[in-house]
């Protein structure tokens, strides 16, 4: 391109200074022309003048009027007159004539004419006589003009022969006329040419041509030309000046292309530098991937390739499963070399065709663009899930991750590159939401649950900020006798114009939005006022990994006890292992805090995550329960009921006692007893009730103690299970 502008600029600027070469040597041609031809012009009057000079010196002569008039000595005359003709200078012929104009003596080059004379009597010279004797002629007696005679061009004048003193004494009749020719021959023409430096000076046929000068009759005729041979000084200045002109554009040029390679190459350079340092920008360090800010770019590009070439454009949203279970087991070391293991495994599985990019932290991108893309999408997402089906090596170790996988298509380009991956990331919560390990395609509803999500969250902060959540209560009963011995404070929230809404459901919109500090609070004092009216029972309570993030936290929930006035030791701060392992330093120090208030902490949910005895003996647990989930597979048989052995079997020799969660049958009452829990919750003993349904409950024990007098007499019957 620099190159092609260059080349233009170079031929404008050669051709400007050639053409004002050219126009300088047309103009000094023209200068010279110009001159040349005022010198011919003067040259030709010149040559006539000196013809008319001569004349009047041989007719205004006494001697020559005495010979005429007087003497009429033919002698005389052609001794002065024709034999001057010979190899003159100053005329070539020479006529003496009568008054009538008829030839009495006529001679050319020192020779009589005597019957030649014809063809130098012409009617020009005749037109010559008659104006002189007509007296036309003015002052002198005498007229000039070119004419045409037999020998060629000539300058020719006829004049009457006269006393100097211009008076003849005769009658006009006996008048005699002298007439001079002065030819322009050959060797004349050359004198000239010399004498007036007109090179090339020729007689030409008459001619319009610049470099001549025509000469005409007396009546105006052109008769003939004479013409040079232009010197044409401009040219030869030209041909002087224009080698060095060309030589100096030439190494102007060269010069100017050597700035131009030497730029163009440098301008490669920093074009490459830039490319590296874009390239470097949109390089994910860890995983040599593309990063968020490539994965960004390709998108952009492909959006608008597949809107161009109305194709399909698909985003693959990865983001591992327990990722950072095994970040906090085993160290960031650990998790970096996850990641690249991953990234190395994905690159295998996408291949060439597909923009691969590590998103952040443990997310992932991937780009399919070309045909059939949705269907490739969908097998790949399955290879994808697969592959993590099985451990991934990491030297020494083996760890366990998953992937969820969210999928969304720009059809034809449509969807721009930051919806795209908006929608991507939606759809991988969504598959999160749904279980984990799984891929979904993104659909419109998942923003239209995202919104209605968003409008909960609206009322959840009003209705905590109003006091409208509220507590109920659920009865923990003592595995041997039944009796009430604690109850676990549930949150309890009826949506206004909406109904009930499940713990399950507002607890995690309340812990994303940050609400759950103020839930927390707010349920933890509502149940101690209520616990006062329940001296003999305990209480547990929930807490939520986030509430720990809050580093008042632990204050907060001093000043409650003080407000309540409350013995700590009555209560049990329920949280899941979720937070232990995210942060198992601030963690122990929170837990520290709190144990130092009297309080004591029970592991929630034991069975239901990733759960391990490790915990419980890592941050001494003062009560462990076990998870729902748990609880109701001991219906499906013998494995499960082992393992539910065994764990509490651990937990007690770790001096921990173990309540176990969602009871329902008496069959899974007898098994829990047997294995080891000292405290049972469940449907069986009752549901979460309001402070009244428990304040009954209290005041019929019975009731629970006939079931537990039935389930010791049906264990005994079922083959003599001890208690
Ligand atoms: P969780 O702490 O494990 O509470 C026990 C859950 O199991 C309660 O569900 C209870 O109704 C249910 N449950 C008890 N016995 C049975 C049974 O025999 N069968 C069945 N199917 N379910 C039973 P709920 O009240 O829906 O609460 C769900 C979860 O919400 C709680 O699990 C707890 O993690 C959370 N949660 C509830 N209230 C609060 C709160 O005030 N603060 C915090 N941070 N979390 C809360
Ligand atoms: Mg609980
Ligand atoms: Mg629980």
């Amino acid at each position: 391109m620099l190159l092609v502008v260059f080349a233009t600029m170079a031929m404008m600027v050669a051709s400007i200074a050639m053409s004002a070469l050219d126009r300088v040597a047309s103009y000094a041609n023209h200068l010279d022309e110009e001159r040349s031809r005022q010198t011919l012009v003067g040259a030709i009057q010149t040559f006539e003048h000196q013809l008319g000079a001569t004349l009047i010196d041989y007719t205004a002569w006494d001697d020559a009027a005495t010979n005429a008039y007087v003497n009429k000595d033919m002698a005389w005359m052609i001794s002065n007159f024709g034999d001057m003709t010979f190899d003159s200078d100053l005329f070539d012929v020479a006529i003496v004539l009568d008054a009538e104009g008829r030839p009495m003596m006529a001679y050319s080059d020192g020779q009589p004419l005597d019957g030649a004379v014809k063809g130098y009597i012409t009617p020009a010279l005749m037109g010559l006589f008659d104006k002189v004797r007509s007296g036309q002629s003015g002052l002198m007696p005498q007229t000039l003009g070119f004419i045409r005679t037999q020998k060629g061009i000539g300058s020719a004048g006829v004049a009457l022969i006269r006393p100097k003193s211009g008076e003849i004494g005769q009658p006009p009749e006996n008048y005699v006329y002298l007439a001079f020719i002065r030819h322009l021959s050959s060797s004349t023409v050359e004198r000239l040419s010399e004498a007036y430096v007109l090179p090339g000076l020729a007689l030409v046929p008459p001619s319009t041509n610049a470099t001549s000068v025509a000469i005409s009759s007396p009546t105006g005729e052109a008769i003939a030309s004479l013409a040079w041979t232009p010197r044409a000084p401009g040219d030869q200045g030209r041909e002087q000046v224009e080698p060095l002109i060309k030589a100096a554009l030439v190494i102007v040029a060269i010069y100017a292309l050597l700035l131009i390679v030497i730029g163009n190459s440098e301008m490669r350079r920093v074009r490459a530098d830039e490319a590296n340092a874009v390239k470097l920008a949109q390089t994910d360090r860890l995983s040599g991937l593309l990063n968020r800010a490539g994965l960004n770019q390709l998108l952009e590009d492909e959006v608008r390739r597949g809107r161009d070439a109305r194709e399909d454009v698909v985003l693959l949203y990865l983001d591992l499963d327990g990722f950072k279970e095994v970040n906090d087991a085993y160290g960031h070391a650990t998790g970096d070399r996850l990641i690249r293991a991953v990234a190395a495994g994905l690159s295998v599985l996408v291949g060439e065709n597909a923009g691969l990019a590590r998103i952040g932290g443990d997310e992932f991108g991937i780009v399919l663009t070309g045909k059939d893309v949705q269907e490739r999408a969908f097998v790949l997402a399955d290879a994808i899930i697969a592959f993590f089906d099985e451990p991934v090596l990491l030297g020494e170790r083996t760890v366990v991750v998953g992937c969820s996988i969210g999928i969304c298509v720009s059809e034809g380009g449509q969807v721009e590159g930051g919806e795209l991956t908006r929608r991507a990331d939606m759809a991988m919560y969504s598959s999160k939401d749904g279980g984990r390990g799984r891929w979904t395609i993104y659909d419109p509803r998942m923003d239209e649950e995202r919104e209605s999500r968003n409008h909960m969250e609206v009322d959840l902060r009003q209705a905590i900020g109003l006091g409208e959540i509220d507590v109920v209560y659920q009865p923990v009963v003592d595995a041997k006798t039944f009796t009430l011995v604690s109850v676990e404070a549930l949150a309890r929230w009826n949506r206004k114009g909406h109904g009930p809404v499940s713990p399950d459901v507002f607890i995690p919109i309340a812990e994303s939005s940050g609400l759950i500090d103020q839930l927390g609070l707010c349920v933890l004092s509502q149940a101690l006022r209520q616990l006062s009216h329940w001296p003999e029972l305990k209480l547990s309570v929930n807490v939520s990994p986030g509430q720990f993030r809050d580093p008042g936290f632990v204050d907060h929930v001093a000043a409650t006890f003080d407000e309540a006035r409350i013995a700590p030791g009555r209560i049990v701060l329920e949280m899941t292992e979720t937070y232990f392992i995210q942060s198992p330093e601030r963690a122990r120090i929170a837990m520290e805090r709190l144990r130092g208030l009297g309080l004591r902490i029970a592991l929630d949910d034991f069975g239901a995550g990733f759960s391990s005895v490790g915990y419980l003996r890592q941050f001494g647990f003062d009560r462990m329960k076990i998870d729902r989930s748990l609880v109701q597979s001991l219906d499906r048989g013998h494995r499960s009921v082992e393992m539910l052995q065994a764990t509490v079997a651990l937990a007690r020799s770790l001096g921990i006692p173990v309540t176990a969660e969602g009871v329902e049958t008496e069959q899974q009452a007898v098994i829990l007893r047997i294995a080891g829990c000292d405290q049972l919750q469940g449907y069986l003993f009752g549901r979460p009730q309001s402070p009244e349904e428990i304040d009954a409950l209290m005041l019929r024990p019975m009731e629970l103690r006939a079931k537990a007098a039935e389930l010791a007499f049906a264990a005994s019957r079922d083959g003599g299970l001890q208690s």
